[in-house]
């Protein structure tokens, strides 16, 4: 079997060979009863910090299946420091919204809470299990950290001076994404940040807010309107071509 088709999970335990681990319930009955694998079948594993590991089935219990580590198949890589703040919207778009921007290498998603946030209960353990599945399936080496919601007001009071923050607005000073990709202050800063509203688009105090901070900057994503999932997606993969890691 190719190595890319070797089951690929997420794990917390520190990895190097020869260690030896269990994995949790539902890990375990994804590759016992999903896989159907057996004592001595393969399974790649990362933790965000050690790289890939290869890894086999040692142990099959009704408790857990346990792992032993054999070798290393790829080593941790910088990557690309871009935050999401989102206004939660509706559950399959939202969940949408956290599968796409975690294949597109998001570092962390904040959801943010706006005048207009309709949907303001996120379940975060549930969002952090579905970015984690999409990160085992994107053969990303690292998964998003899902952040508790937080207001705006709270964001913006607290907004850090090293990170420019990309705000997506389809109304007034707003420019081109395109235009704002290639601004000297864009492209070369370490930390960046995309700000998406809720359906019902940012009040104008909001914009006003995100305007006082000296590291925002408004942007316009052509000239539809987008549905916040799609305008995550759209603003995440230009930056990615542009200034990320698809260069
Ligand atoms: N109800 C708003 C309106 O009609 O003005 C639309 C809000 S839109 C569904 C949700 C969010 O997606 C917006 O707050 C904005 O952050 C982003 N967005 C959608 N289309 C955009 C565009 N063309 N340019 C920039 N941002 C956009």
């Amino acid at each position: 079997m190719g190595i890319h088709l070797t089951s690929r999970l997420f794990v917390t335990s520190d990895l190097g060979t020869h260690a030896m681990l269990a994995l949790n319930p539902e890990q375990s009955h994804y590759l016992q009863h999903v896989m159907r694998l057996r004592r001595d079948d393969s399974v790649r594993l990362f933790n965000g910090r050690d790289g890939e590991w290869l890894a086999h089935i040692s142990q099959v219990s009704k408790k857990a299946v346990e792992l032993t580590v054999s070798e290393p198949l790829r080593s941790q890589k910088s990557e690309p420091n871009i935050e999401l703040y989102a206004a939660p919207i509706k559950k399959a778009h939202f969940d949408y919204m956290l599968e796409k921007t975690t294949e597109l290498g998001v570092t962390s998603i904040h959801p943010m809470l706006t005048a207009r946030t309709q949907v303001r209960d996120v379940n975060v353990e549930r969002c952090q299990s579905i970015v984690t599945e999409a990160a085992e399936q994107s053969e990303r080496l690292s998964v998003p950290d899902i952040k508790k919601p937080v207001t705006l007001q709270n964001i913006t009071t607290h907004w850090p001076q090293d990170r420019m923050l990309i705000v997506c607005a389809e109304w007034g000073d707003a420019q081109p994404l395109q235009t704002v990709l290639t601004l000297p202050t864009i492209k070369s800063t370490p930390k960046i940040a995309i700000a998406i509203g809720p359906e019902g688009g940012f009040a104008a105090e909001e914009l006003d807010l995100f305007r006082g901070l000296p590291n925002a900057i408004f942007v316009r994503l052509g000239p539809r309107i987008l549905r916040a999932d799609t305008a995550a997606i759209a603003a995440l993969s230009c930056w990615q071509s542009v200034c990320g890691d698809w260069l």
